[in-house]
């Protein structure tokens, strides 16, 4: 099934035209409307008239994470204060939190994609979607909350935490689809596993997993524990929260929203735009927001597009799965290292569970990575001297496929803290 057959199977052409005419409007209105961006365009030399087409996106100024903070809370309005009707905001780890104002046009946009995104995966008005992402200023509850509802969904509203009685909701509801990170999906299959649970008894059949990177071996371990078939789903606080791009049934790269999110990628170090294909940082215009508009956003996720028209019959340009971030990427000794790697060559091996911490400290000038990893009962239990060997082959396959040493340290299975939300899976204690 396809949500919007209309927007979704777009010939090509007449989308461009389309994105062309939003473009115009989009750009007309926040240089009127918001003086920050009316500033950054006179500082760039270019006016409204000067797009003419949606290829000249490049000539508009790129805006960073950074530079949202510097205008927080309500600089980047685009609107009447008084036509918002909701506010997210990213967690704010990092300092200031970014913040994602929405009118009743944005939030009823969220709905409609994130109801494209729950229809990709076989959803449908007869599933009960059991949505275990938080709740709260967090995106991810309420945007994968209003899209349930679009398709009529029956929404069982728990977010996060709990995981024993999730387990008992998912069982005395019978629950469909599971919504939440990928690694808190793993953590339900851990308690059901010491509850004796069988998911194979239960009615779970597809779930929606994202707000953090994951690998296609741990989709497998997932699809295989949970009994159902894993979605990857996209998206950012910035720009609307989930919803911006998501898996169908072939689970082959994401469809993007392109009616409502221009994608692009660039080179990270001259901000050049690169081919289909090549690998860089995506770039993200929206297209029709009101509230809170961004223009070519710099997201710093890696990854690249491909506008091969898919197997399912929708016409938009698909991105492959996040393969990391220009800023968790780590650099030891010269070499980048992106967690996804190590994640890869650590689920090919027999017995090792997903659940891994990567360590960075500097010993004497010199970085030292080391992965801790957690290995099954019947791996632990084995004699210290068989447990060596298996720490020494995957350090062996990990500087095949990172070209750089870490020492590996299998632990005893559960040694690892688990998370409710996304997982903290970098400790850098390295002082820069
Ligand atoms: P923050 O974590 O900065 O508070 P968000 O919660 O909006 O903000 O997180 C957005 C980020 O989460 C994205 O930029 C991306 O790095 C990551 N992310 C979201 N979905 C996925 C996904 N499916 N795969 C990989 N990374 C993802
Ligand atoms: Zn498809």
């Amino acid at each position: 099934m396809i949500w919007n057959k209309e927007f979704e199977t777009m010939e090509r052409k007449r989308l461009a035209s389309m994105q062309t005419g939003l473009l115009q409007q989009q750009v007309e209105r926040i240089y009127n409307k918001n003086a920050f961006y009316k500033g950054k365009m006179d500082a760039a030399g270019i006016k409204p008239s000067g797009i003419k087409s949606i290829e000249d996106i490049e000539k508009l100024p790129f805006i960073t994470k950074s530079e949202m903070r510097d205008v927080y809370p309500y600089g980047l309005l685009s609107c009447d204060v008084n036509d918002i009707v909701e506010i997210h905001t990213s967690s704010g780890t990092t300092g200031k939190p970014v913040v994602d104002a929405y009118t009743q046009k944005d939030i009823d946009i969220w709905a409609e994609v994130m109801a494209r995104t729950f229809t990709m995966g076989g959803a449908t008005a007869k599933d009960r979607i059991q949505n275990a992402y938080g709740y709260g200023l967090f995106t991810g509850g309420l945007g994968a909350h209003y899209g349930a509802r679009k398709i009529g969904a029956m929404v069982i509203p728990i977010s996060g935490g709990n995981t024993k009685r999730q387990l008992q909701i998912m069982n005395d509801f019978g629950t469909t689809i599971l919504s939440c990170t990928p690694s808190y999906s793993l953590y339900i299959a851990e308690v059901a596993a010491e509850e004796k649970l069988d998911f194979s008894k239960f009615s779970l059949k597809a779930g929606f997993f994202g707000a953090e990177p994951w690998s296609d071996n741990m989709r497998r371990e997932i699809e295989d524990k949970l009994n159902i078939k894993a979605y990857d789903i996209y998206g950012l606080t910035e720009i609307i929260g989930p919803g911006v791009a998501s898996e169908c049934e072939r689970q082959d790269m994401l469809h993007i929203n392109e009616d409502h999110f221009f994608p692009e990628i660039i080179d990270p170090q001259t901000g050049q735009t690169l081919p289909d294909g090549e690998k860089g940082e995506l770039v993200i215009t929206t297209l029709t927001k009101e509230g809170t508009p961004l223009i070519r956003y710099r997201t710093r996720d890696i990854t690249y597009l491909n506008r091969e028209k898919c197997g399912c019959g929708r016409t938009s340009v698909r991105m492959h799965r996040i393969l990391g971030r220009t800023d968790d990427m780590l650099i030891i000794r010269g070499v980048n290292v992106f967690p996804s790697q190590i994640e890869e060559v650590l689920l090919r091996i027999e017995g090792v569970e997903p659940q891994y911490q990567l360590i960075v400290e500097r010993k004497d000038n010199m970085d030292c990575l080391e992965v801790q990893v957690e290995v099954n009962d019947a791996i632990f239990s084995d004699e210290i001297k068989s447990l060596e060997a298996g720490e020494k082959r995957i350090e062996k396959e990990l500087r095949e496929a990172l070209l750089v040493h870490a020492k590996v340290k299998l632990v005893e299975p559960k040694a690892i803290a688990r998370s409710e939300g996304k997982a903290k899976r970098i400790i850098d204690k390295r002082v820069f």
